[in-house]
């Protein structure tokens, strides 16, 4: 067993690590409360090759291994939550679904440009009334000729408003359950395409997120990707793997937490000395770096796992449920450790707090992940 990092990781967390520091750090605070998108973040990221980091090079990405992958979203997600759903949503979901199950003919014309980060982006798969039951979906694909006319609502779209082009599930055959289910993927901005208006949310408010709106949305039939009736398992397997960056994401929140709550603690003085020297902050702190050490093994196992061609669902959605619930409890007591001041906007402090949260509910919600962890168990 090899813990250490090859001369590549080291570079990309080293790399990963100054970007967030000296690009995304300023204004962060203020994006956050005020629901402005990273643009400039988003859009260096896009040149340092993080938007298709595990996409090979023939179709522009970085061939990296999923672990660069998880300690970028890491380091990322240490600075902005906000920033690195993007990436993640790019990487995970968009990229490696398109790599793995489209043809050719897509990856030229749409996976290039995503891979490269000179296009963005989105996934869409929950509606109104199908968030964890994805299956109960209601956006319709009539085929006609040589194209579809795609109807319906979808919601909570991340990068619905900034993205270029949506992985798009929609039922192709009624009746049959998931498996009527197809993918596609589909421009933005044609005739009966509408975006809905930013979601408020309470954390990665700088994140977008909308409904898309389809009105008989015509879309060539070289959209669709995989078969009819593919669309449920490609979904499926994508989420496996995006899981490992949400996980990833929900380790950086937590070791940001761990670090603002050392150094805090070292500086506020009460009764004369510095808080980090009562032990019941001491205690928080070591909690917290014990959680989080497990939490990245189970990121980097799974994600390593996934590299080796293992099977890695049940570990992915460990990693997940864990590092989330890592993520909870690290930023909860963070905002213990500053006190009053933890609680203020301008602190930063809170922001953790509730960034963290969202990594509990989306791509699978902590509940799900379990039902997934217990079916790998009891087969
Ligand atoms: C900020 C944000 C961004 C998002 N981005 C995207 C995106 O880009 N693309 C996309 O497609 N979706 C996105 N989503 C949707 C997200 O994936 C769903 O919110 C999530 O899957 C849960 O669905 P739901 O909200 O409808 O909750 P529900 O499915 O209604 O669940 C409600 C509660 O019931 C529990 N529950 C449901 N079923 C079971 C069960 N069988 N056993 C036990 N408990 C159960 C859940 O765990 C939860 O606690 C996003 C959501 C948010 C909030």
């Amino acid at each position: 067993m090899n813990f250490q990092l090859t001369e590549e990781q080291i570079l990309i967390q080293k790399t990963s690590r100054e970007f967030a520091d000296t690009e995304l750090a300023p204004g962060v605070v203020e994006r956050d409360e005020k629901k402005i998108w990273p643009k400039e973040g988003i859009k260096k990221m896009g040149e340092l090759g993080f938007m298709g980091m595990m996409t090979d090079p023939k179709w522009n990405g970085e061939g990296m291994d999923t672990i660069s992958y998880t300690i970028a979203m890491e380091e990322i997600s240490r600075v902005e939550a906000s920033a690195s759903v993007v990436m993640s949503v790019n990487n995970s979901l968009v990229c490696y679904l398109l790599e793995k199950f489209a043809s050719d003919h897509i990856k030229e014309k749409y996976l290039k440009s995503l891979a490269s980060g000179d296009k963005l982006g989105a996934f869409s798969l929950s509606e109104p009334q199908s968030g964890s039951d994805a299956s109960n979906m209601q956006t319709i694909a009539n085929k006609k000729g040589d194209h579809y006319l795609i109807s319906g609502i979808k919601n909570w779209v991340t990068n619905g408003i900034n993205s270029d082009y949506v992985i798009l599930f929609a039922v192709t055959e009624k009746g049959v359950g998931h498996k009527g289910i197809s993918c596609f993927i589909v421009e933005k901005g044609g005739d009966g395409f509408e975006t809905g208006k930013p979601e408020n949310k309470l954390g990665i408010r700088a994140s977008d997120t909308c409904e898309l709106y389809f009105d008989s949305v015509k879309v060539p039939e070289e959209n669709l990707i995989g078969n009819e009736g593919e669309g449920f398992k490609i979904a499926l397997t994508t989420l496996d793997g995006g899981r490992i960056g949400i996980a990833a994401q929900a380790l950086g929140i937590a070791q940001a937490s761990l670090n603002a709550s050392v150094s805090y603690s070292k500086e506020r003085i009460q009764f004369g000395k510095p808080i980090s020297t009562f032990q019941a902050i001491q205690f928080k702190i070591a909690d917290m770096a014990i959680e989080i050490e497990a939490a990245r093994l189970l990121v980097r196992q799974s994600a390593w796992r996934k590299d080796q061609k293992q099977s890695y669902s049940h570990l992915a959605s460990m990693a997940k449920v864990y590092a989330s619930e890592v993520a909870m409890r690290a930023s909860t007591q963070c905002v213990q450790i500053h006190g009053g001041f933890g609680y203020m906007r301008e602190s930063g402090i809170e922001r953790l707090m509730r960034d963290a949260k969202i990594t509990q509910i989306y791509e699978g919600t902590s509940e799900i992940q379990r039902l997934v962890i217990a079916k790998s168990l009891i087969k």
